[in-house]
């Protein structure tokens, strides 16, 4: 066997040489970003009104904001709740929050009052960030709420200009606080295997050992400087896949980033040709996008495009391969990661004579990972299919109060149960098989069933509910909801539609409903969700 993977502990390692993660026990994340030497000049452009933030201005600002912050009561350890959309502002936040030692708890800003409720609930925030639409539905919550409005009229904005006014005045935080590797920095929602939405505590250190890693992977890739490179946001940073990228990764390199508040296929290539746009990152519906157009105009190269990165949900090897026949001149990869991971596990790799789009790429340096059989339990050698395990210093610290989930899904020796199935190849290249665990996959954004269960079972006229999803040719998948109604109930599979899309952010709307009599459910009661997604592709 290759010398990354050994027979007698059944773990794999990275091929690339380990990484050397700061040891110094008082560093906090911000910090970390900042000392790293770049010459990067343009930090962070809005692609609708070109408004920008330099990088001479990026800790500036940061510290301003934690200032801010401090001056309104925010303390090391408070939660800040970020229900915000894409902007060049977005970073600020999150970093000056941070450098406060205070955490983060980033939500969809297109959530219900309810949801929102339920992560401030959950995470304990005391303060909010928000765009004034949302403000009627933090209100009742009765906290401090800080309104970002639309990026040209930010200055005019008296709640939110009040911290940047602070540059000229007051520029270091008198009573920066200690703050530890250890100390939590995040907290982020996800369903992990099972059930509903968990509080993924990340630390420093978790965040540390990400940034870290862009240090590493993306300096190594190509021949000019990441400072060069020109990113197009626009995958939402209140998820982990656009948080590692936009947020924090990319500004320790020096790129610039060009900001999209909501994806549109025609912005997004005008932005491309605007800004040279030389990087891209998407999820698979956006890929497909980008194909579409290309096919549909011709002539519609986007000649600064050098590198799109797929990550998030599955991607068909028809798509890949219809991607790659459109734009031949750009480096197709994916990458491959979860909330619960602190970003990415895997990343593609590809050279000049030896290129590889269907893999989910090599793991990543410092991070292990197993292969094991769900029946036996038994570790698996390359080419053979079991769940991934992860060890590594970026994987989160645990569920936020929910020991016993926590000790279900990172075991006694440290290892991340994950839940996706996947092989190793000989050459060390990692392939999704399939996803054990429960999570939906809407275009790339994570729905718990659990969650929409919770929300039908509350129906005065359903007695029981299982959500599971069938796959969707646009957006992956759907969730699809079986329900027992009441006997005499007249509800209809509209009713049931509408009742949810009513209490949930759109992404998770219920898009079909199956009313059946019985769910089937195993002998402890838990839902037999696979029998309920075979019988859908059945039907198909
Ligand atoms: P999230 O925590 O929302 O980022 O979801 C993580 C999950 O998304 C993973 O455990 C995988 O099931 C799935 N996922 C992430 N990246 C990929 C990818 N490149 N291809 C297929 N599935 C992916």
């Amino acid at each position: 066997h290759p010398h990354w993977y050994s027979s007698k502990t059944g773990i794999y390692n990275s091929i690339h040489s380990p990484r050397n993660i700061p040891t110094d026990p008082f560093l906090d994340v911000v910090s970390f970003i900042f000392s790293h030497p770049h010459d990067g000049v343009l930090a962070l452009i809005d692609h609708s009104t070109g408004s920008s933030i330099s990088y001479s201005k990026l800790l500036p600002l940061v510290k301003s904001m934690a200032s801010g912050l401090h001056k309104m009561g925010v303390s090391q350890r408070d939660v800040v709740l970020l229900l915000l959309p894409n902007s060049i502002y977005y970073p600020i936040v999150l970093l000056g929050v941070m450098y406060l030692g205070a955490v983060v708890t980033p939500l969809n800003p297109l959530s219900s009052a309810g949801e929102i409720r339920k992560q401030v609930n959950d995470s304990g925030a005391s303060f909010a960030f928000t765009i004034p639409e949302n403000v009627n539905k933090l209100e009742p919550l009765g906290m401090p709420i800080i309104v970002v409005p639309e990026n040209e009229k930010v200055l005019e904005h008296e709640s939110f200009s009040c911290f940047f006014n602070l540059i000229y005045g007051n520029f270091d935080l008198s009573q920066k606080p200690v703050i530890k590797q250890e100390d939590n920095a995040a907290i982020l929602y996800s369903s992990g295997t099972t059930g509903t939405s968990k509080g993924v505590v990340l630390t420093h250190r978790n965040f540390i050992a990400m940034v870290e890693l862009f240090m590493r992977l993306q300096a190594s890739q190509y021949e000019y400087p990441c400072s060069k490179k020109v990113y197009l946001a626009v995958v939402p940073m209140f998820h982990m896949y656009g948080l590692s990228h936009f947020a924090m990764g990319l500004l320790s390199l020096g790129s610039t980033i060009v900001v999209m508040r909501k994806f549109d296929i025609d912005e997004a290539i005008t932005a491309i040709r605007k800004y040279n746009v030389t990087h891209f990152n998407v999820v698979p519906p956006i890929l497909s996008a980008l194909t579409t157009k290309a096919k549909g105009v011709k002539g519609s190269k986007l000649q600064s495009l050098r590198q799109v990165t797929c990550s998030a949900a599955p991607l068909s090897i028809a798509a890949i391969n219809d991607f790659v026949q459109a734009f031949p001149n750009v480096d197709f990869i994916q990458c491959y990661g979860m909330t619960e991971s602190g970003g990415t596990v895997a990343h593609g790799f590809n050279t000049e004579k030896f290129h590889n789009y269907s893999s989910l790429g090599l793991l990543a340096p410092n991070m292990e990972a197993k292969v094991v059989d769900c029946n036996s339990g038994a570790f698996l050698p390359p080419g053979s299919s079991g769940e991934i395990w992860l060890r590594g210093p970026s994987i989160m610290k645990g569920y936020l109060n929910n020991k016993e989930a926590t000790m279900s899904t990172i075991d006694q020796d440290g290892w991340l149960h994950t839940g996706d199935i996947v092989y190793f190849d000989q050459d060390g290249y990692l392939y999704l098989s399939d996803r054990l665990k429960d999570m939906i996959k809407y275009k790339g954004f994570q729905i718990a069933p659990g969650d929409l269960e919770a929300v039908l079972i509350l129906h005065p006229e359903i007695v029981d509910v299982a959500v599971t999803s069938a796959n969707d040719e646009e957006a992956g998948e759907i969730p699809v909801a079986f329900v027992v109604k009441k006997t005499g109930s007249v509800l209809s599979l509209k009713d049931v539609i509408d009742y949810v899309a009513k209490q949930v952010a759109p992404h998770k709307k219920v898009r079909k409903v199956v009313f059946t009599d019985k769910i089937p459910r195993s002998a402890t009661g838990k839902i037999l969700r696979r029998q309920l997604r075979n019988y859908l592709t059945s039907k198909l």
